[in-house]
């Protein structure tokens, strides 16, 4: 390939090279310079059927699993509920691996597969990881993935299931596997193929653009590639307006969010990232400045959201019209919420928002919020594997349900309320196994006469399956 890397923070330029990932000048992220071009590809599929507007790979060498042309679909029923007049789901929990990343992971073990590598070594907080796994397995190529131990489950899974070789690291080593292409979450190729989704987004709203595309943001790469393709698409003519983008992060990490709302010109690494969400807890995002500037050439927004504001986002989209997204996926939905009730976007717009991925990859989090909808929490603890309560340790938990009680009071409880004998040494035991698993937590001492009184509470994991 002889395109040209361009660092989307200083402007620097370097012939492509796999191996280069980031600008060595400033530490940003780079962008492919390619001439696309605009045409149907008959008989292609997934993301070839557009393949001009991506970097130049031979039709023998294209991988797909049918990523892409996913539905758009029209919200109706959560126009109703938040009072917006049109909003469109760019719905890509329908990917091959339930994420919009299997785009990226087409386009790199195409070109992968093109260059004669045999194998993909990543370092991944989840999907990437899972979805690389997966188009190399159709490519024949060999996965090396290092994850950490706090991965989401659903993901972990995926990648062994695919035949990827994982390594389980506390901190990533950016060392490769001997003669592998490396692939990270920052990667120009990664990055070029999500301009995909917003090239679909005006084909399918082809009589009007939208006023506002809304967008989960991690490292920025999703809303600097869907800001690079209304510019290439203008500049051939496909298009005249440009929609405005909105960037939404999480409230525990939102460094972006930060510089837009101080209108710093340049994104600060988080200092404290504490999101839970891992495929956004990105301190230091490596398209931060080009996602920044994205956002202000659309004269778009960037906002961020609470974890509750994003488990509401993830019951609307699943009651109100059958899509089950994960935490980052429903991301875009919380951000515009919050907007359309502050009144920064106006009522009568046409909107999309996407959608990012599965909330069966999370069965964590839908674990939590099923707790928190029904009343079959111990059940569903159960069921997917956590302890098993004994009879014991469920009236502790119902009696603690009632107010915060001293060992003593529970003791008590138990032989009145529940008819439960048992010695008190064996309800400290109870209560510090309780303690230990993460259902009751210790709540404050107090000295009684000259005795210490330890409090024990439900903490909200506690709370969900009584
Ligand atoms: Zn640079």
């Amino acid at each position: 390939m002889n395109h040209v890397l361009r660092c989307t923070g200083c402007g620097a330029a370097y012939s492509f090279n796999v191996e280069r990932k980031l600008c060595d000048k400033c530490g940003q992220g780079l962008t492919l310079e390619i001439k696309p071009s605009f045409v149907e590809e008959p008989g292609e599929h997934g993301i070839w059927r557009y393949g001009g507007i991506l970097p130049a790979v031979e039709r023998k060498f294209r991988v797909s699993l049918g990523e892409g042309n996913t539905m758009l679909q029209h919200g109706m029923r959560i126009e109703k509920s938040i009072g917006v007049e049109e909003l469109w789901i760019k719905d890509e929990t329908v990917e091959p691996t339930g994420s919009y990343l299997d785009r990226s992971s087409a386009l790199f073990v195409s070109v992968a597969l093109s260059l004669g590598y045999e194998r993909v070594f990543t370092y991944s907080t989840g999907n990437l990881g899972a979805s690389l796994a997966a188009y190399s397995s159709k490519a024949g190529l060999k996965t090396h993935v290092q994850v950490k131990p706090t991965i989401d489950v659903g993901k972990l899974c995926q990648m062994i299931i695919y035949g990827a070789e994982v390594n389980v690291v506390n901190s990533f080593e950016k060392r490769a596997v001997k003669g592998a292409i490396v692939a990270v979450e920052h990667d120009p190729l990664i990055n070029e193929a999500k301009k995909t989704i917003m090239l679909e987004i005006l084909l399918q709203l082809s009589e009007r653009p939208p006023d506002y595309v809304v967008l989960p943001m991690g490292e920025g790469g999703l809303a600097y590639a869907t800001y690079k393709m209304m510019m290439e698409l203008r500049e051939l003519d496909v298009i005249k307006e440009s929609t405005r983008i909105v960037g939404v992060q999480p409230e525990d990490c939102k460094p972006i969010v930060k510089a837009f709302e101080k209108s710093f010109d340049t994104v600060e690494a988080e200092a404290e990232p504490r999101s839970r969400i891992f495929d956004l807890n990105v301190a230091n995002p490596r398209f931060g400045n080009a996602a920044l500037k994205a956002i202000r050439q659309t004269d778009g927004l960037a906002v961020s959201v609470s974890e509750k504001e994003i488990f509401e986002a993830i019951s609307l989209l699943a009651e109100k019209e059958g899509i089950l997204a994960e935490p980052a996926g429903s991301l875009a939905l919380a951000g515009l919420v919050k907007l359309v009730r502050n009144g920064e976007v106006e009522r009568d717009s046409r909107i999309v928002c996407v959608v990012t991925g599965s909330g069966l990859k999370d069965p964590r989090v839908m674990r939590e919020i099923a707790y928190r909808k029904s009343n079959l929490g111990m059940l569903i603890e159960e069921l997917s594997g956590g302890i098993r309560l004994g009879s014991t340790k469920t009236a502790i938990l119902k009696l603690l349900s009632e107010k915060n009680m001293y060992g003593y009071e529970v003791w008590r409880g138990l032989r009145e309320k529940y008819g439960v004998n048992v010695k008190i040494p064996t309800v400290y035991q109870h209560l510090s196994n309780l303690v230990e698993k993460g259902y009751v937590r210790r709540v404050e001492a107090k000295r009684v006469m000259g005795r210490k009184r330890e409090y024990y509470s439900l903490t909200e994991r506690g709370e969900a399956i009584v």
